[in-house]
């Protein structure tokens, strides 16, 4: 997968591109991602990205043409021959909000360009004429989009294939089949004199699942009831929620 970010401050993504399985998968090719920077296509010797809003206020706004021409580039830079255009995304907390199954969707995008704001948000003619989605991370305001760009680009680089190692598995993360993921533990057996749950030491698979499958289910009805609403249980789920 190819991804360009339209920023400000590309240096902030050396974050995610030197770490972790977002830099595992740049070492191996599984993704690649790309900055353009808007001041590279100003005219003004003072490199001008932002002006000051029309009818007045406080705050300074993203200007058109340096974010347009910034576009143009970041979508030639990740286009794939005979694909179509890729998608561009806006990060913004006007934007819908960003989840499991948007995370699962932009995975399969062969191509995406991450557009981050600064200051008061982008000239507003920037977006309808070039954006085709807007995606928010939470009900709060960054002060810029990088945060939230890198946040979705680690989200859906745990969906492409061959990113997460074999001992890992995001089908068995929290959401992935609509429940919360169940409790981990690790040695020792004893900390501070709480004990590991005996069935994770019994060796008994089937007993490990279901006990798993159960862990989960209670804690999603306790934490996230909303994730069980209108959904459709199994005759096992339905019985292990009883017990
Ligand atoms: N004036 C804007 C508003 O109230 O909707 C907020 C602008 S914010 C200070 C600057 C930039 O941060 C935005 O253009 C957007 O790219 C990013 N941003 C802020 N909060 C965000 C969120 N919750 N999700 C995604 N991006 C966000």
């Amino acid at each position: 997968m190819r991804i360009s970010v339209v920023t400000l401050f590309p240096e902030m993504f050396d974050a995610i591109a030197d770490h972790g399985i977002t830099g595992r998968a740049l070492n191996e090719g599984l993704l690649s991602l790309e900055t353009v920077n808007p001041r590279d296509f100003t005219e003004d010797r003072h490199r001008t990205v932002d002006d000051r809003p029309y009818g007045g206020g406080p705050g300074m706004v993203m200007k058109v043409a340096p974010l347009a021409q910034a576009l143009t580039a970041a979508r030639r830079a990740v286009a794939g021959q005979g694909e179509a255009v890729p998608r561009v995304v806006y990060l913004s907390p006007q934007g819908k909000p960003f989840n499991h199954d948007r995370a699962v969707a932009l995975s399969r995008e062969s191509a995406l360009v991450l557009l981050a704001g600064r200051y008061e948000g982008i000239d507003e003619r920037l977006l309808e004429q070039e954006v085709d989605e807007e995606l928010s991370i939470g009900d709060y305001v960054l002060s810029g989009g990088e945060l939230a760009a890198m946040v979705v680009v680690d989200a859906l680089v745990r969906f492409l294939p061959g990113a997460l190692g074999h001992e890992q598995s995001a089908a068995e993360d929290s959401f992935a089949n609509g429940l919360l993921d169940c409790p981990h533990y690790t040695r020792p057996e004893v900390f501070a004199g709480h004990r590991v749950p005996e069935v994770l030491l019994s060796g008994d698979h089937e007993r490990v699942r279901r006990w798993r499958l159960a862990q989960s289910l209670a804690r999603t009805l306790s934490r996230r009831p909303d994730l069980l609403e209108g959904r459709q249980l199994s005759d096992e789920q339905e019985q292990l929620l009883a017990e």
